[in-house]
């Protein structure tokens, strides 16, 4: 498990400076273009939120989708994208948020979420939490619960898991 884990971490690129001085960020472009640390961290991330009962995943644009619908197929789940404003086509419920880098908002469809579904939250990076949080506010405004946040990387140091206090957080690799 701990080499696996090593592996993945291999796999992902660090950037200085993007997309601003002083962040490092975390791409992982490179690990999605290796076929082994690809599925090993779809299943690892799978196996880690196969306990958290959840009824949807609902992944953040645009790296969250990709590691949310690997992690709803292996689960046998539904999958619900929740995007940037103005790109989902149908009604839409909106939320705003600061990002480590910036702000912006996302949107969900109003009918994505069942009034007492229980929403699996992924994206590829926590960083301060307040786009995980944000996603969250669009699930239990729809009447959504959330089951659990999933993150394929965490950077601990910046404490994102404070803003989700209450629900369980889950992260594969920790910096
Ligand atoms: P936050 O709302 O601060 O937790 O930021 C999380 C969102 O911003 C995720 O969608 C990440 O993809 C992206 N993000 C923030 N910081 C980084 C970073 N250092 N490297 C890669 N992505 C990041």
């Amino acid at each position: 498990m701990q080499a696996a884990i090593e592996e993945l971490k291999k796999a992902i690129r660090d950037v200085p400076d993007f997309p601003k001085p002083g962040i490092v960020f975390k791409d992982v472009t490179t690990l999605l273009k290796d076929p082994s640390a690809l599925r090993t961290s779809a299943e690892l991330l799978a196996s880690l939120c196969a306990g958290a009962g959840a009824t949807k995943v609902v992944a953040i644009e645009s790296r969250g989708f990709i590691f949310g619908s690997l992690v709803a197929d292996r689960l046998g789940l539904g999958f619900v994208p929740v995007r940037k404003p103005g790109k989902l086509p149908a009604k839409c419920r909106r939320a705003s948020y600061a990002l480590e880098y910036g702000e912006d908002s996302l949107e969900i469809h109003e009918d994505a979420i069942l009034p007492g579904e229980r929403a699996l939250i992924v994206d590829d990076v926590i960083a301060t939490g307040g786009t995980a949080a944000a996603a969250a506010e669009l699930v239990t405004g729809l009447g959504g619960r959330v089951a659990a946040f999933a993150f394929l990387i965490e950077l601990g140091f910046l404490n994102g898991r404070a803003r989700l206090e209450g629900h369980e957080v889950l992260s594969l690799l920790r910096y």
